[in-house]
């Protein structure tokens, strides 16, 4: 008998089986949708594998087959198994990562095929009526209306569809009708040009010559892509070095070969530069996958890429999945951003798994960034990956000049705040004056991150996480907790003692724009946080930042990212210190990697940049180093701690959480899986840590505990993590496990 293994959306770790029926066998292959029955349920699944064999008892039919040609390419469906086992996720959700995305919704009875085409509304080209001019020499009657300049415009262009027609004139059906009527247009039906992808077009670029550094890396990864080998590189620029047009040449370089590339960035909203630079030298060739996208585009864009038209791929992490045919190059940019690793789900890193999927198919990969992570670091060190550099700017502009203000010294700026010096306050009054403009980076969003009692010294905290309230001000004096926003109306007193003496501690990016109305009240200020933008707005802000329509922009992380703004000469980091003494053995790294590229915004036109840092912690190495843009000199002493500490790259590290509604039987329940994780680390590469409260204790009204896992051994530390996966079983229903493989996200 036909036998398919299927995998479907139950977070059982394993595939079904199903009988596939002779009229099916044919389109029932590894990568199709299926619908099968599972229970008293119809799901959708994938066919991984088929086999001829005896039958299980109490096996059932496939019911249909929903595609055509498999959604999943076999080397992709071969990559996400790999996936699935390297992170201990059910196949059946891993899967699902590479479906076209209205398609994943539908895991119940209703799934038809042809709902999935009622809901996504494609349904093959549809027949357009199209107006053609006639080759009659006749001297048109006086015509009615707007006929003669509809006759005009037909025979400008040869043929006209007719809806174009209506959409410039509204009368032009009938104009049309007595036109044909006259013998001077005929109308026949054609099939619809495909809609195009995008709402707007932009115009072609042609590649620039590259400079000396660009060419090199350039034929480097040139001479790879001609090999069917796969290799891996890490492309070190300095910020403005135009790793962007390296990148531009090598996809030009794979299409030339007739093979498809990836590229992955960490957020799309932010990087419309980049977006736009592959769209204006590949054209049609690129979809974009993003999240503001609507279901239909992006099926659209899905469809396209899986047929085959499209071959180039610019998206965020899930565009990792995307099925380009024949790939041949991967491009992960920023690959130092920790949003590659996906943090709920399935929790896989994106950067880890494009080199996976490029070794799989013998593509290359390319990591760029202007602060390497010290993991890609030491993959080049340990002879893994090759590293390209481009060490200068690619117009030749100076590095900024980066200064210390040292918060313990400095005088305050007018405000009577430390947080606006004067040194700070002078700069930027320098720039301003001289018509340029200045962006201000401050890791805190909202007005002020606690609201403290100052009676009983109490901070507001959310009722349901273990998290200090933040203050906005801008909408409504609330209080809102940055993890599960909760959010409530500032209270007047404090809720345990009832005194009115509740005192805002610290200061976020809303109440920096505030102090700075105050201080330049005559420069044009905007803010880039979370709050304020997301998708298009984010956009809409960055353009006009580019317009010079805001001589001021203050932000969180968001003003970090790669953007290229000419005019900004004047950097501003209001508190270094910040990101420095987080609970996770990263933070040093997150903390230089910042500095950097907040520094690499300053000074990318023509006129030198200057960047102030300001900082309670001088001496500490990740303001030194990142002060002197010394990465490589970061580098070795990050890698020589972590070497010592036997953190990763140096070990896998796994974190088991264990989460729940009740406090002690969490805690109990990641015991249990601790002393599991204890019996199986026989060897004395393996280091089990726990049960400890996780660094956020409690969250969403589950409290959390955790246990660390580590070894310089994978295949050890595979066993230990078996055994923890085998055991959850055991657990109470109520408790959510959590196996986080190299994990980047520790709270
Ligand atoms: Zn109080
Ligand atoms: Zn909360």
């Amino acid at each position: 008998m036909h036998l398919a293994d299927v995998a479907l959306p139950v977070p059982l770790d394993r595939p079904f089986s199903y009988e596939i029926p002779p009229a099916l066998a044919a389109r029932a292959v590894p990568g199709a949708r299926v619908v099968c029955r599972l229970g008293a349920r119809r799901l959708v699944g994938v066919v991984l594998a088929v086999r001829e064999g005896e039958p299980p008892r109490g096996v059932r039919p496939i019911d249909t087959v929903v595609d055509e040609i498999p959604s999943i390419p076999t080397d992709l469906l071969a990559f996400l198994r790999d996936l699935s086992s390297y992170y201990f996720a059910p196949i059946g959700q891993v899967v699902r990562l590479a479906l076209p995305p209205m398609d994943r919704e539908t895991e119940d009875a209703s799934a038809e095929p042809e709902l999935f085409q009622r809901r996504t509304g494609v349904r093959g080209p549809k027949p357009v009526a199209w107006v053609l001019a006639t080759a009659t020499g006749q001297t048109p009657r006086p015509l009615r209306g707007h006929a003669s300049a509809i006759l005009a415009h037909v025979r400008a262009m040869g043929a006209v569809p007719l809806p174009r027609l209506v959409a410039s004139w509204p009368s032009a059906r009938g104009a049309v009708k007595r036109l044909a009527d006259s013998g001077l247009v005929t109308v026949e039906q054609r099939l619809a040009e495909p809609e195009p992808l995008f709402a707007e077009t932009i115009e072609r670029d042609t590649a620039p010559v590259l400079n000396a550094e660009q060419a090199e890396a350039t034929r480097v990864l040139l001479a790879a892509l001609r090999e069917p080998v796969p290799a891996t590189f890490l492309l070190h620029g300095v910020t403005g070095s135009g790793k962007t047009e390296v990148y531009l040449h090598a996809v030009a370089a794979a299409r030339e070969r007739q093979r498809g590339a990836i590229v992955l960035v960490p957020e799309i909203a932010l990087t419309p530069q980049l977006v736009q630079r592959f769209r204006a030298r590949f054209g049609d060739n690129v979809a974009v996958l993003h999240s503001a996208l609507t279901p239909k585009e992006r099926w659209t864009m899905w469809q396209r890429v899986r047929s085959g038209p499209v071959d180039v791929v610019v998206g965020a992490r899930s565009a990792l999945f995307a099925p380009v045919a024949k790939l041949g190059l991967i491009v992960v940019d920023e690959e130092h951003d920790p949003s590659f690793k996906q943090d709920e789900g399935v929790r896989y890193h994106a950067r880890d798994m494009a080199i996976l999927r490029a070794h799989r198919v013998g593509a290359i990969a390319v990591l760029g960034s202007a602060t390497p992570s010290v993991e890609s670091e030491q993959l080049v060190r340990a002879g893994k990956a090759k590293k390209l550099r481009l060490p200068s700017r690619a117009r030749a502009q100076p590095m900024p000049l980066v200064e210390i203000v040292d918060l313990r010294r400095v005088p305050a700026g007018p405000t009577g705040d430390k947080r606006l010096s004067l040194p700070l306050v002078r700069a930027m009054a320098g720039a301003l004056e001289a018509g340029e403009q200045v962006i201000l980076f401050l890791n805190r969003r909202g007005f002020a991150p606690a609201v403290r009692c100052e009676a009983c010294g109490e901070a507001l905290m959310c009722p349901s996480c273990s998290v200090a309230l933040t203050h906005h001000k801008v909408q409504g004096l609330v209080v809102r907790c940055h993890y599960c926003d909760f959010e409530e109306k500032l209270p007047s007193a404090c809720p345990k003692c009832k005194q009115v003496n509740l005192a805002l501690e610290g200061i976020g990016t809303e109440k920096l724009e505030d102090s700075l109305r105050l201080v330049f009240p005559k420069a044009r200020i905007a803010r880039l946080d979370r709050d304020v933008a997301s998708g298009k707005r984010i956009e809409e802000v960055l353009a006009r930042v580019r317009a010079r329509e805001v001589d001021i922009l203050v932000g969180t992380q968001m003003v970090t990212k790669g953007h290229d703004l000419p005019h900004v000469t004047v950097v501003g980091v209001v508190n270094a210190d910040a990101a420095l003494f987080m609970p996770d053995f990263r933070a040093s790294e997150r903390a230089f990697q910042l500095l950097v590229q907040v520094a690499g915004r300053a000074g990318r036109g023509d006129r030198p940049g200057k960047v102030l840092v300001q900082t309670y912690a001088p001496e500490h190495p990740s303001i030194q180093f990142g002060c002197q843009h010394d990465v490589a000199g970061f580098l070795d002493r990050e890698l020589l701690d972590r070497k010592e500490l036997g953190y990763p790259p140096f070990s896998r590290a796994a974190l088991v959480r264990v989460e729940g509604p009740d406090e002690s039987a969490a805690r109990a329940g990641c015991a249990l899986l601790a002393e599991v994780a204890r019996r199986a680390a026989v060897e004395r590469t393996t280091v089990v840590a726990g049960p400890s409260a996780a660094p956020l204790p409690r969250l969403r009204n589950r409290f959390r505990f955790r246990v660390m896992v580590r070894s310089v051994d994978r295949g050890h530390l595979r066993r230990v993590l078996t055994a923890v996966d085998q055991a959850r079983g055991q657990l109470p229903r109520e408790l959510i496990v959590v196996l986080d493989i190299d994990p980047v996200h520790l709270l």
